[in-house]
């Protein structure tokens, strides 16, 4: 039998053996060649974090753990099976667990402890406590919001829901949470705390609705990784409740990731951050400007096949279409057919392209496109007018001149791949349907841009067929 104290000495070790693993994942994330080893970093981390409060010594309801870990296979085996499409409102829904894991230890803990030893109830752990609960339930109800309006889930309003005095009535709502919190610091077990405790949920939860609904669910993506930091934060507000250095640890590397990852996408956007974090943002953008009647050029497959295959470098630039279309695996072939004719040829990936962040990513993996094809936007901006092709796919707003050039429009601002200085640009989309910001796109009717119209696969797969047929 193992004495208790070299058990404790020995659950410390895991524990810092998780923490270190989590920071690993984190860091291997950087990089698509080391993503996956990232994911089982995390995985053996949080293995090993279970294992280690199982065997803690004083850890009694060993039942308990069973029951959460069943429920959490039990819930987590369908979620890891979701279309890559739906991964936004699957990572929402996580958060939502998160918050509400959080906002009931937040509940349970004060509870228990007002009932049986509110002596436990210092300064510091009531001001963690409310801080937990606050997070937690906002972080449950904004994370389910921003699920649901990711899906399409029919009751909940899919435009922005606007009405006067909102980000007022908000911040209002915000500070009554926050004196109802200062309160139950203050006085956690007079009289009438018990019900102060239950109205700061009840206003936690309205609040996360509230902060949720004035966004469109085009958006949601950016506001996602906002909740990400919001749900981490409360697990460090968590980690102090429980006394646990673990959980501290974790909690601060979410909420700091997820608070990273919104300013990278903010930034990419040319948004706002405070405008994201006090909601109001995103409302569907009309096209800017009068509309004129321009012309596109439109190329022949053959043509285009043929510019191709006289190119030296070729730029491809996949954007949202792609995704739409599932066109990675007829890209890997056209990518192959331009490789093996000694073509150099080049995937630029913007930080915001498709709708999710790492969205062309995921799907030039999947299709093994090489990662050191892939290159940074910036490192290739400046070799523009040295490409001979560009081949935009299904990408709108990530390679719109407006962005440099029209002061005032939605995403005047926001860093672009430069593909309207390239010799020659093809792009291929499958009608004259704006991108997701709303507006025309002046690369489409420049002099060196030719149009071919039609589904991303359907083009590329006649591409393909096309350049086949020219190598026989
Ligand atoms: P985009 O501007 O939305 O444009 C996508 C284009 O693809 C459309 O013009 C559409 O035109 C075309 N398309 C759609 N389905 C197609 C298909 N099956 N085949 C061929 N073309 C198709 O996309 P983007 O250039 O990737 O830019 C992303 C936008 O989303 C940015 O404005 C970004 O700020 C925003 N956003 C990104 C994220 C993120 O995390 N990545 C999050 C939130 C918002 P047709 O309909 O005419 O074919």
């Amino acid at each position: 039998m193992i004495d208790s104290s070299l058990m404790s000495g020995l659950t410390e070790v895991a524990y810092l053996a998780a923490i270190v693993l989590f920071i690993l994942a984190l860091h291997w994330m950087n990089d698509p060649r080391s993503a996956r080893r990232s994911v089982s970093a995390g995985a053996i981390a949080m293995g090993l974090a279970i294992v280690a409060t199982w065997v803690r010594p004083g850890v009694v309801h060993h039942l308990w753990i069973v029951v959460a870990l069943i429920a959490g296979v039990a819930v987590g085996i369908p979620l890891s099976r979701v279309a890559l499409t739906a991964v936004p409102q699957r990572t929402a829904l996580s958060h939502a667990f998160g918050g509400l894991a959080a906002g009931l230890v937040g509940t349970a803990k004060y509870f228990l402890w007002v009932g049986e030893d509110p002596a436990q109830l210092t300064t510091l752990r009531m001001t963690a406590i409310v801080l937990e609960t606050l997070l937690g339930f906002l972080t449950l109800t904004g994370s389910l919001m921003a699920a649901g309006k990711l899906h399409g889930v029919k009751w909940i309003p899919q435009q922005p829901v606007l009405y006067p005095l909102q980000n007022f009535s908000n911040l209002a709502l915000l500070a009554i949470a926050l004196g109802l919190g200062v309160y139950l610091v203050i006085e956690p077990a007079a009289a009438g705390s018990h019900l102060a405790f239950a109205a700061l949920i009840v206003l936690s939860l309205a609040f996360g609705v509230l902060l949720i609904i004035p966004i469109g669910g085009a958006d949601m993506p950016t506001v996602i990784s906002i909740l990400n930091a919001y749900a981490g934060l409360s697990a460090v507000a968590m980690g102090f409740v429980l006394d646990s250095r673990l959980l501290i640890v974790a909690g601060a590397l979410d909420g700091a990731s997820g608070l990273i990852l919104s300013i990278i996408m903010c930034k990419a956007m040319n948004r706002s951050f405070t405008n994201v974090l006090f909601g109001g943002f995103g409302q569907t953008q009309v096209a800017a400007g009068h509309v004129e009647q321009r012309h596109y050029k439109e190329e022949t497959i053959s043509g285009a096949a043929h510019a191709l295959e006289q190119a030296r470098r070729v730029v491809i630039v996949p954007g949202y279409g792609m995704a739409v279309a599932q066109a990675q695996h007829r890209v890997r072939e056209l990518y192959d057919q331009l490789t093996t004719r000694g073509i150099e040829v080049k995937f630029v990936i913007h930080p915001v392209a498709g709708r999710m962040p790492g969205h062309m990513n995921v799907l030039l993996a999947e299709a093994e496109i090489p990662y050191d094809d892939i290159v940074e936007m910036d490192e290739m901006n400046p070799d523009m007018p040295q490409i001979d092709v560009v081949l935009v796919i299904g990408a709108n707003d990530v390679v719109n001149p407006a962005a440099q050039q029209q002061k005032g429009c939605p995403i005047y601002g926001m860093p672009i791949i430069e593909a309207h200085r390239a010799k020659t640009v093809f792009a291929i989309k499958r009608g004259k349907s704006t991108g997701f910001a709303g507006i025309d796109n002046d690369l489409y009717f420049q002099d060196e841009t030719f149009m071919l119209f039609g589904d991303a696969k359907a083009v590329i797969g006649e591409l393909v067929k096309q350049l086949s047929a020219d190598e026989g």
